[in-house]
């Protein structure tokens, strides 16, 4: 017998991201997303301001790495970037209160929360589920981790996206609804918190859509960039 299982069909493979100062990489076990966390973003989707935000998720395998070219999505005429913070977990749990959250944040990176901008408005418009527009296949690059020990907790600071080098989105990240402590404390009464998983805090307005030949660069203060180019539509 071995100590190994066998499996049917090869083994998928772990998504991983890099850590700044080191040349260990964080496995991604989960991807939690926070919707409508800008009330400039919130406004300019023509979205109502009183509502809670809400939490979607996408499949870790939706990871892309920095530098990466990725196909333009299939299904879509209005394929959209969101330059997102996103907050590494080390630790979790359920009901995390939001004075103690902070201690379970591994890291912080610049992320991209790809999206079906024409799905999503059809199927927020029949009440149905946002996989299809927020889940699919490349949906989620997402840069070079830096650990807390480097950087602290950034809760201001710019975040900034160009698309060939012209300025898209241009805010600061104090504009969030929800800070990184009151999401944590929020999604861990809907999910256990697990180490690995990462949240990606919403976008601020600026929203738009990519073509293929685009080159996106996002950055966030303290936080490096994130550079992603649009490649050919998916075969
Ligand atoms: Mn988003």
């Amino acid at each position: 017998m071995s100590a190994t299982p066998d499996y049917v069909v090869p083994l998928p493979a772990v998504a991983s991201l890099p850590v700044a100062g080191s040349a260990a990489r964080f496995p991604v076990r989960r991807i939690y997303c926070v919707g409508r966390n800008y009330l400039d973003h919130i406004r300019e989707l023509g979205n109502d301001e009183k509502e809670p935000p809400i939490f979607f998720t996408k499949p870790r395998d939706a990871i892309e790495q920095d530098g990466a070219t990725i196909p333009y999505a299939s299904a879509t005429e209005n394929y959209h970037f969101e330059l997102e913070l996103a907050v590494a977990l080390q630790s979790g749990g359920y009901n995390i209160p939001a004075e103690t959250a902070l201690e379970h944040v591994f890291g912080y990176a610049v992320a991209l929360d790809m999206t079906r901008r024409d799905l999503q408005k059809q199927l927020t418009s029949r009440a149905g589920p946002w996989d299809v527009a927020k889940a699919f296949d490349h949906s989620a690059p997402c840069g070079t981790i830096h650990p807390v020990a480097q950087v602290g907790h950034p809760d201001a600071g710019r975040i900034h996206l160009t698309v060939n080098g012209e300025t898209k989105q241009d805010a600061d990240l104090k504009a969030m609804i929800w800070d990184v402590p009151h999401i944590i404390a929020h999604l861990s009464r809907l999910f256990e918190l697990q180490a690995g998983d990462i949240i990606l805090t919403g976008t601020p307005a600026g929203v738009g859509p990519v073509q293929t030949g685009d080159t996106l660069v996002g950055s966030i203060d303290g936080l490096g960039t994130l550079s992603i180019h649009i490649g050919a539509p998916c075969a």
